[in-house]
């Protein structure tokens, strides 16, 4: 029994002890550090009045469950973040304020295998849940200009054209390409360049609703979603931003450079598939190359791509 005794209070995960009625009668060291209350002050206590938010979650469903028969249960950070309220240990620079925790109840059993209680363990995941938020994100950014990448645009395009179907509601997009940016490259070499690209990234940002999702399509191009967004209205904030860009100094190193960019727009049609509506963007962009860059052109048709406005 010592030796156990020597486990309970040295492992390193949280270990509590509940009887049939949920008072506390065992909380090991690793409670005591986190949570900041010794064992000599919860034990005997019922653990739903020592932690009040445990009588509104699943908790007691769950412990009354094991009580009644037998089972192991888990208490997942997915599901409900934690269970005992205990400060993030991992520093105060993390966005979490409380430590996340993956928690499991099983029986506790007597000689003669009647259910007595239960015990609770309580393991710090917070780590990990910071790593799959980092994942996450990471895996939808961009790492040179920090907006969005193709894999998630490819993504929401598609859920956005299937929202707009299911809505009747109008989506749009813009397909911008930096005019010549090959020169910028060749004139004042590739840091400048990947300047510049930020730069545009946090024009375009400036320009563009909460609600608009922008992203870095290939190398100098980017895509920008317009949802419930009609064709005319996505002209006019393609327009804006052509016209911002093209007066907006860059800022790069010690020179300070001047960009224009083309803009294809074009808006959903009824069935149509990503594919379609990304081809006729850029049929659009094109176009607007073609007729002298620095410019906006509209996809009116799968036909004919119109230009409606000159630089
Ligand atoms: P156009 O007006 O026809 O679009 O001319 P352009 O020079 O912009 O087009 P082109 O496709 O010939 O060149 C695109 C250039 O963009 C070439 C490539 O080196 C540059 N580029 C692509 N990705 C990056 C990047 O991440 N950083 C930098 N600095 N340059 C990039
Ligand atoms: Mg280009
Ligand atoms: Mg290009």
């Amino acid at each position: 029994m010592h030796e156990y005794r020597q486990i309970f209070e040295t492992i390193n995960l949280g270990l509590v002890i509940l009887d049939r009625n949920l008072k506390v009668t065992g909380w090991n060291r690793w409670m005591e550090l986190h949570s900041g209350i010794s064992a000599a002050d919860v034990i005997g206590c019922q653990v739903c009045e020592t932690f009040p938010d445990l009588s509104r979650s699943s908790f007691l469903r769950i412990v009354k469950g094991v009580l009644a028969f037998g089972n192991y249960a888990s208490y997942s950070q997915k599901l409900h973040k934690f269970l005992f309220p205990m400060k993030n240990p991992h520093g105060s620079h993390s966005q979490l304020a409380q430590m996340q925790q993956n928690c499991t109840v099983g029986p506790l059993r007597n000689e003669q295998r009647e259910i007595i209680g239960v015990y609770i363990t309580v393991q710090d995941v917070t780590d990990f849940v910071l790593y799959e938020e980092k994942l996450a994100t990471m895996a939808k950014t961009d790492g040179l200009t920090g907006i969005y990448n193709r894999r998630y645009l490819d993504q929401r395009l598609q859920e956005e054209l299937d929202r707009s179907r299911r809505y009747n509601n109008p989506v749009s997009i813009l397909l911008l390409d930096i005019d010549h940016f090959k020169n910028v490259n060749d004139t004042y070499g590739h840091l400048c360049g990947d300047y510049a690209l930020r730069g545009i990234a946090a024009e375009l940002r400036r320009n563009l609703r909460n609600i608009d999702i922008l992203g870095r399509y290939g190398g100098e191009e980017f895509c920008c979603i317009l949802p419930e967004t009609p064709l005319d209205q996505a002209y006019n904030l393609a327009e804006r931003c052509r016209a911002q860009i093209a007066a907006t100094p860059l800022g790069c190193i010690d020179h300070q450079l001047s960009v224009t960019a083309s803009i294809g727009v074009a808006e959903q049609l009824p069935d149509e598939t990503t594919d379609s509506l990304i081809k006729r963007a850029d049929d659009a962009l094109y176009q607007a190359k073609h007729q002298g860059r620095n410019r906006v052109v509209c996809s009116l048709t799968h036909a004919t791509p119109l230009e409606v406005a000159d630089a």
